[in-house]
């Protein structure tokens, strides 16, 4: 049998009967927020993942639940539960793969509405994971049903599905499922990970990141008689202005042809993310602290690096700094440990994913598609890395800041500009008839 005549009309009439279901795309995504879904510890993923399962599986979707048993985090109390729902089409052809994490951040102080309320006002879904992500997975999940209530014929498949703890990694969630074949072809050819980076831009990929922790190793003497000890604090201290002359001037140079935005992010970042010295902290209620030479200083650095850069440069440039310290200062002594790293991910501008969102933005939006790159990992990385799948983006509703702040927002109308995007490319993927 022959597919629907091809053309702009099956692609208007699409586009219209998106926008006619905007109430639901609120609706749904109100419904995903009151599902409370935090990371850690992993709340309610169970009852998230069958929500979605059970709409998708009526809808005609083969629907499996995958628990990552065994993986980091994985309890009887907390259960890592993804979902993949699959739909076939009319014969053999590519599939296309809409991934978005169930998680959400804890919602943290200074709301002024419910986080788990899923409020609709003013043209806005309020609550935790409003916009990270359950907005741009809502957005998904309307535009393949529109697809489907269409009648549209299509070669392929396509997948949508809804996986733990990108916010923690994704160790149990798309990596867990990557390592097991389900983003790898044959299964999978192109993938959209709708997170929040804007209706019109399309996500090549992430810097890369590199955690690591200095420890600086003094000897411990009285406080009124410090020169009879080495204070591994001021041996930190040392390092600390060492970087900050040293190294944050070169950072700063460091421009890279990724289009990271924020602007600002378009080079190599370096954070403190904590330091501790001496003895177990306090804060001064308990009695006073002994009179001690701390002998140990901890500082654990967040490196965010480009591609033009390789991990084991970003690693010597630290040791580099250590090594010379100890050569100034003969009683500086440190250990530098590794404990977290991601190479950074990057699809290639001309990749069938990036083209076929990029013509979708313009034929909906009539303004030319931008892209961008994110300053922060997400789950490309597994698609990448243990997939090897390359045909991999993030494109989806919601603005990037609002990400993880109190009064978490989507706007109805981007989602629905966004879920016409999303189904246009869908099918310029799989070559049905609105491409
Ligand atoms: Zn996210």
């Amino acid at each position: 049998m022959a597919a629907a005549t091809p053309g702009p009309d099956v692609k208007d009439a699409l586009f219209r009967r998106i926008a006619a279901r905007r109430g639901e795309a609120a609706d749904l995504t109100a419904a995903l927020i009151r599902i409370p879904t935090v990371n850690p510890p992993g709340d309610a993923y169970e009852p998230c993942a069958r929500f979605l399962g059970e709409r998708l599986a009526a809808r005609g979707f083969s629907v499996e639940y995958l628990r990552a048993e065994g993986a980091v985090g994985d309890s009887a109390r907390y259960p890592r539960l993804n979902v993949v729902a699959r739909i076939e089409g009319d014969g053999p052809g590519p599939c296309v793969h809409f991934n978005s994490h169930i998680d959400v951040v804890a919602p943290g102080e200074g709301w002024t509405v419910d986080p788990f309320g899923g409020a609709v006002r003013d043209g806005r879904v309020y609550g935790r994971g409003a916009c990270d992500m359950k907005g741009g997975l809502a957005a998904s999940i309307v535009a393949v049903e529109a697809i489907l209530d269409a009648g549209i014929a299509f070669p392929g498949a396509i997948e949508i599905s809804g996986t733990v703890d990108e916010e923690t990694g994704g160790y149990a969630g798309v990596a867990w499922l990557a390592e097991r074949g389900y983003f790898s072809p044959p299964r999978v050819d192109h993938v959209i990970i709708p997170e929040p980076l804007y209706k019109d831009a399309v996500c090549l990929g992430h810097r890369g990141v590199w955690w690591s922790e200095v420890e600086v190793r003094g000897r411990i003497a009285h406080g009124s008689m410090p020169f009879l000890g080495v204070s591994a604090i001021r041996g930190m201290g040392a390092f600390l202005a060492k970087v900050e002359r040293e190294l944050y001037p070169r950072l700063a140079q460091r421009r890279t042809r990724m289009p990271v935005i924020p602007d600002r992010a378009r080079q190599s970042t370096l954070n403190f993310n904590s330091l501790h010295g001496g003895l177990p902290e306090q804060d001064g209620r308990d009695g006073f602290p002994s009179a001690l030479v701390a002998d140990r200083c901890r500082l654990v650095l967040d490196r965010r690096y480009l591609v033009e850069e390789s991990e084991d440069e970003v690693k010597r440039e630290i040791r580099d700094l250590l090594e010379a310290l100890k050569a100034e200062q003969p009683e500086f002594d440190y250990e530098l440990r590794d404990l977290w790293s991601v190479p950074p991910t990057l699809t290639e501008p001309d990749a069938p994913v990036v083209r076929a969102l990029d013509r979708a933005i313009e034929a909906v939006l009539g303004a030319p598609p931008r892209h961008v790159a994110s300053p922060g990992t997400y789950d490309q990385k597994h698609v990448a890395r243990i997939g090897h799948l390359h045909d991999c983006v993030a494109y989806g509703p919601g603005i990037l800041e609002l990400a993880h702040q109190p009064d978490e927002y989507i706007d109805i109308d981007d989602m629905v500009a966004s879920a016409q995007i999303m189904a246009a490319a869908a099918l310029d993927l799989l070559g049905g008839p609105a491409s």
